[in-house]
């Protein structure tokens, strides 16, 4: 039988037909180049195509995007390219071009994501988009000794990244973790509603791109099956110790060693170990706002990061405080089942809108990624475009626009202007309610929210909004701080997380040094994971360090990082890097500097996590995400002071290379 007759293939030819139909055409086209190896392709038709790129369905790209239909002879052109596609891919041979050389991906790259990618984006654009799993830029001199012990803690994202990356490396590493499974975040917030907020495609390991994505906005259920499924992938359950509780930590200087406290089933447990890489997360422990005779109240008090499945809120009275991500995704999934929803908010928080928060991918647009080599990774690429050029342009303040207009920065002025038309969209005859839910700070001060359905929500007849902070509480009702009393049947907090940024442990380093005192009054970084006086350890997610991208390429950022310098220790046969104090004060400087002129300090009465403690913003880092992912490629080694084996002492801090202007 030929493969055309037979009737399994007629039907996966029929499959894949429409897929391609679907395609966008110029993602097509840079499918075609790579299966064909031809670049010749990209002149032929590249022109011709404009125009036939379809809108990116994820909010801050799709805005305000009104296009031109393509033209006649443009939609041709595409029909010729999906033809060859078609071709090419039913043929089953292997991609002749699996990496296209910079100057033509980015070529490409701007093709297919309708802007001009800066030439300093090109590489991440690269490695974020999928295409290549070959991160490492030191050739190792020898693979890590089995002498050489790495412990990560916690299995969420950034524990999984590290796991995958420390295992490719060929390092000895264990990873603890409190929970009795992988996931962090994603298996503890299963409040209803919890939903992915960054586009999945690009909320997602750029080793692992997920062609299968049900909805652009996952919910957190399919969010962790991924994690799972990469856990699974990569064989790393076995390395992990669930249900273990790191307590603590101390440096041991004569023998170059972390000694990890930790907790499990009620015995002590005690790690020994080179390296240390904390993957513990910001999010992990509820924040519980003090509340005066909580414990009078009869009904159930549920906070969304711990919520409990057996409370039903079928017909009941329930008062939500918190109107921040995760309030408004609870507000939403919960207001059709209630009685009655009263939602407390201390502070209103731009919202954006966000048409395909719950909308699920074209199944044809899965099987086109799925199917046609490369397609999930361009498609990826589109989505990651924003965040590849300079969004400061949004956090930062223009000061001579400022000084001009009374605004903040033409960017964030009309991303709020984008925000109030919003919402008086919604409210076009509730001008009180609209200045109810208008901040008076820039966007960004606090995170954007994006819209979930929540304004039509507030739009029910069962659901009321008041401005106030909850205070008290009696037998049957809440009180907020005005002495306004709300009765309830149950109490529902969406009151956020504490941050500790490794303060939650005892962790002892040099000279006896602990990091909580270290970090008093504000805890600090190099790059974003290091602090002086705490060798070969890797503070994931520390101060500083989240970009204005997503944690999946923080992660990954400082994943591939940790693992550059930790196989410089194993080349160079070092026995501790530390960095150094002078290197550290002068990123911070640096950092805090830029940061003054972010919407994040200047900030006017928003309060929010962005603030450690309500004071200073340590949260963000004020640069190009691009220039983050080139600062994190390599580890500057005169920025430590290292000591090698059978040093007797640590080697003397370094000069700093000046650098000639
Ligand atoms: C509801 C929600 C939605 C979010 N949505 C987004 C989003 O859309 N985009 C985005 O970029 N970010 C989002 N975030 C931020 C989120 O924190 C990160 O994206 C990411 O999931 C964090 O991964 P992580 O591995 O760093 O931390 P976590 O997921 O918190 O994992 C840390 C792990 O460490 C373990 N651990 C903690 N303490 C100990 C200890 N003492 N001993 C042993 N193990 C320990 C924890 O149990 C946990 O498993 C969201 C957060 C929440 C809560």
């Amino acid at each position: 039988m030929t493969t055309s007759s037979n009737p399994g293939n007629v039907q996966a030819f029929k499959e894949l037909d429409e897929a391609i139909d679907a395609l966008d055409p110029v993602v097509a086209l840079m499918s075609l180049i790579q299966i064909t190896g031809d670049r010749s392709l990209l002149q032929c038709y590249g022109d011709a195509l404009e125009g036939t790129q379809h809108t990116v369905k994820e909010a801050f790209v799709a805005f305000g995007e009104e296009r031109e239909p393509p033209g006649e002879a443009a939609l041709r052109t595409a029909q010729i390219v999906r033809d060859l596609l078609r071709e090419a891919v039913k043929s089953g041979k292997q991609p002749l071009m699996p990496h296209p050389d910079k100057r033509l991906f980015h070529e490409m790259a701007n093709r297919v994501t309708g802007v001009e990618i800066p030439a300093m984006s090109v590489e991440p654009a690269f490695q974020h988009a999928g295409f290549t799993t070959d991160t490492r830029v030191r050739e190792p001199v020898r693979l890590p000794s089995e002498d050489f012990k790495v412990l990560v803690v916690g299995a969420g994202m950034m524990g999984i990244n590290a796991a995958v990356k420390l295992q490719q490396a060929g390092f000895d590493f264990t990873v603890v973790e409190k929970l009795d499974a992988v996931g962090g975040n994603w298996l503890e917030n299963t409040y209803p509603g919890a939903a992915v907020d960054t586009p999945s495609r690009v909320y997602s390991f750029s080793f692992e791109p997920n062609a299968s994505w049900s909805k652009y906005y996952p919910n957190g259920p399919e969010f962790l099956s991924y994690l799972e499924r990469v856990t699974d992938k990569y064989s790393l359950r076995d390395r992990i110790h669930f249900g273990t509780r790191v307590d603590g930590a101390a440096w041991d200087e004569v023998r170059k060693l972390w000694t990890v406290s930790a907790e499990r089933g009620g015995e002590q447990v005690v790690y020994e170990v080179n390296a240390l890489i904390m993957a513990v997360g910001p999010n992990n422990e509820p924040n519980y706002p003090k509340v005066e005779n909580l414990d009078t109240f009869k009904g159930p008090v549920v906070h969304s990061a711990h919520w409990d499945h057996s409370v039903d809120l079928k017909g009941k009275k329930v008062v939500l405080v918190g109107t921040g991500c995760s309030g408004v995704q609870v507000a939403t999934a919960i207001a059709g089942q209630v009685g009655e929803l009263v939602i407390v908010q201390r502070q209103p928080e731009h919202i954006l809108p966000n048409p395909t928060a719950h909308d699920p991918v074209d199944p044809l647009e899965i099987r086109a990624m799925e199917r046609v080599p490369f397609a999930a990774q361009w498609k990826r690429l589109q989505s990651l475009a924003s965040q590849l050029t300079d969004m400061h342009g949004m956090v930062l303040k223009d000061e001579q626009y400022a000084a001009e207009t009374g605004g903040f920065g033409p960017i964030n002025d009309g991303m709020r202007m984008l925000c109030e038309g919003y919402l008086q969209s919604h409210f076009p005859d509730d001008p009180e309610l609209v200045a109810m839910l208008t901040p008076n700070f820039p966007v960004f001060s606090k995170r954007p929210i994006l819209d979930c359905g929540f304004y039509d929500t507030l739009k029910k007849p069962n659901v009321s909004i008041v401005r106030g902070a909850l205070q008290g509480a009696d037998e049957n009702a809440v009180i907020l701080d005005d002495g306004t009393r709300i009765e309830c049947d149950v109490l529902l907090l969406s009151t956020g997380y504490k941050l500790h940024f490794g303060r939650q442990f005892d962790i002892v380093g040099r000279d006896s040094k602990r990091l909580r005192d270290v970090f008093d009054p504000y805890p600090f970084s190099y790059e974003g994971m290091l602090v002086p006086g705490f060798p070969n350890f890797i503070l994931g997610g520390g101060p500083y360090s989240f970009l204005v991208a997503n944690h999946a390429v923080v992660s990954e950022q400082q994943m591939h990082y940790a693992i550059e310098l930790l196989q410089w220790m194993v080349d160079d046969g070092l026995s501790s890097v530390d960095v150094t104090q002078k290197a550290t004060d002068a990123f911070v400087e640096d950092v805090d500097s830029n940061l003054q002129q972010s919407a994040w300090v200047q900030c006017g009465n928003a309060h929010g996590y962005y603030r450690d403690q309500g004071k200073k913003v340590i949260l963000a880092i004020p640069r190009h995400n691009s220039r983050i992912w080139h600062d994190l490629r390599v580890p500057r080694q005169e920025d430590f002071r290292v000591t090698r084996w059978n040093d007797a002492e640590p080697a003397t801090e370094p000069e700093m290379t000046m650098l000639t202007i």
